[in-house]
């Protein structure tokens, strides 16, 4: 029997995971679909929220800022590229200025440190490219940009290098028992006894917690759309580009992504079958917004778009607390954003404080936070790069030409923790096939590596699970 069953292999279940093996519980993460991180903590804006947007006193505000502060050192123990490239509220009238004089007081209610206004010179200075139109912004220098699916695959890697498990395709259809002796048993028959659950299911969320007669809460989604342009074009602004908050919300953003892209949106539609298809009217509403921000945006140079929807509850906050149904069954549930940004700070208060009320803790001598980046070979200097392809060659055949990704790092996403099985999988650990040619090139060869690997056929490679095969058979 496991100390912590966590449902849902996103950033929030990452986390918590994570720290439940470091405080000494054993541990087991169970997600529905074929690989970790396929909701939200993949396609979201990749921010690390600086803190002036939630209301004070709020869980999201506490988390945030906790979040805030600790992201450096979580990432550099992952391996995770992070920088901290500073936010700006711009103003784009009279009326938006007073706001961002109402943000600024929030953020430094919330803890933010190191909010300013600048004018519009001093704007105009740190981002030309700003519209004209701008009149002033509000700068937030502890604000910062992520890449969420290195993030939550490294936190769940690092917390299976150090004995959690993982149990992928796992579907739960009930969950019997209670406190200290639960036991989810799955559709297809496989089960799993627990002693504690934490339900981090996100969309799914509802239907995990009404397995143990939990229905205080509802969850909606949320869609937002994006456009990428290509990292040719990645020094167009340097900082994230935030419109004025109005009522109807946030609105989009334009920003440097950690790898050197620039992204574009989210839209914020409501709806009801979690599906993450871009439409031609988001997709337009969100080059109009970005026309608004910014003059000349480098639209040219556009590789591709997507989507993610936001798993929000009806209680407008998230919701972290043991449910009120069944003893040892912790709710993570409502986590929009800043999710992201908080899940280092929710994951330590989840086992800390919920879990350490109910089972004991202790620290764990044995664990590594440090997880070994992967060799992000096109960073090394060309003695580095000899002396890995010298101990395996296989660094030394580059296979995704437009993010220079090597046969030796995708061999290295299929065998490490948590090992990718799909094409999708290698790509969100890698980065080959996220290039301008968007796989083009770089797939059939990525299928291969797949197929030898993981000793299949060709036609058992998938792009994202079952149901999604290459090829179907031969045609001669
Ligand atoms: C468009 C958009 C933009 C955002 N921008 C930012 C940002 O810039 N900064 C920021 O801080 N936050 C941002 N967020 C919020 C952030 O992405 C989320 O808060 C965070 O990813 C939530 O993580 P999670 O683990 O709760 O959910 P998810 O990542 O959705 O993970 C839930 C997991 O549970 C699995 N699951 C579902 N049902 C079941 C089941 N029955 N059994 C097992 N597993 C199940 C799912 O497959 C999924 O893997 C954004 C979100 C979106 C959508």
């Amino acid at each position: 029997m496991y100390d912590v069953v966590v449902i849902g292999g996103g950033v929030i279940g990452a986390f918590v995971l994570r720290n439940a093996v470091k405080r000494g519980l054993t541990a087991c993460m169970l997600e529905v679909r074929s690989d970790v991180c396929m909701g939200q903590s993949k396609a979201n804006s990749g921010i690390v929220h600086a803190g002036f947007d939630a209301a004070e006193g709020s869980l999201k505000a506490k988390f945030n800022v906790l979040g805030n502060e600790m992201m450096p050192s979580v990432a550099s123990e992952l391996g995770v590229k992070y920088r901290n490239n500073g936010s700006l509220v711009v103003a784009f009238s009279d009326e938006d200025v007073k706001t961002l004089y109402l943000l600024k007081e929030r953020g430094e209610k919330n803890g933010v440190k190191g909010l300013e206004i600048l004018t519009k010179e001093q704007l105009k200075k740190l981002e030309p490219n700003v519209s004209d139109k701008a009149v002033g912004a509000l700068f937030a220098k502890t604000g910062g940009i992520i890449c969420p699916y290195e993030l939550t695959i490294a936190a769940i890697g690092n917390a299976m290098d150090n004995g959690a498990e993982l149990m992928t395709d796992f579907d739960t259809a009930r969950i019997d028992g209670g406190f200290d002796g639960y036991e989810l048993i799955a559709y297809d028959g496989r089960s799993v006894r627990a002693r504690t659950i934490v339900n981090c299911a996100g969309l799914g969320s509802r239907k995990i917690a009404s397995l143990v007669g939990d229905n205080s809460f509802t969850v909606g989604g949320r869609k937002g759309e994006y456009i990428l342009l290509d990292r040719e074009s990645g020094d167009f602004v340097s900082h994230t580009l935030f419109f004025t908050p109005t009522k109807k919300g946030k609105g989009i953003l334009v920003s440097q992504t950690v790898d050197n892209n620039i992204i574009l949106g989210p839209t914020a539609e409501e709806v009801t079958d979690g599906a993450t298809y871009t439409t031609a009217e988001g997709l337009a509403a969100v080059t109009a917004k970005a026309k608004e921000m910014c003059d000349n945006v480098p639209f040219y140079n556009t590789i591709t778009s997507f989507a993610g929807v936001r798993a929000y509850c009806d209680r407008h906050d998230f919701i972290i607390e043991e449910s009120k149904a069944s003893k040892g069954f912790i709710n993570c549930v409502g986590i929009e954003s800043p999710g992201l940004t908080s899940a280092p700070a929710i994951g330590e208060y989840v086992v800390n404080e919920l879990i350490g009320r109910l089972l004991p803790l202790k620290d764990n001598k044995n664990f590594n936070p440090v997880r070994t980046p992967d060799y992000l070979f096109k960073r090394l200097s060309r003695e580095e790069k000899n002396e890995i392809i010298k101990k395996d060659a296989t660094y030394g055949r580059i296979i995704c030409r437009c993010e220079q990704i090597t046969e030796g790092e995708i061999r290295r996403a299929l065998r490490e923790n948590p090992k990718a099985k799909d094409i999708d999988g290698v790509k969100r650990r890698t980065r080959a096939g996220m290039g301008r040619c968007q796989g083009g090139f770089c797939q059939p060869y990525v299928a291969e590596i797949i197929a030898d690997e993981l000793k299949i056929g060709l036609d058992k490679v998938t792009k994202s699970g079952d149901g999604t095969q290459i090829l179907v058979g031969k045609t001669k």
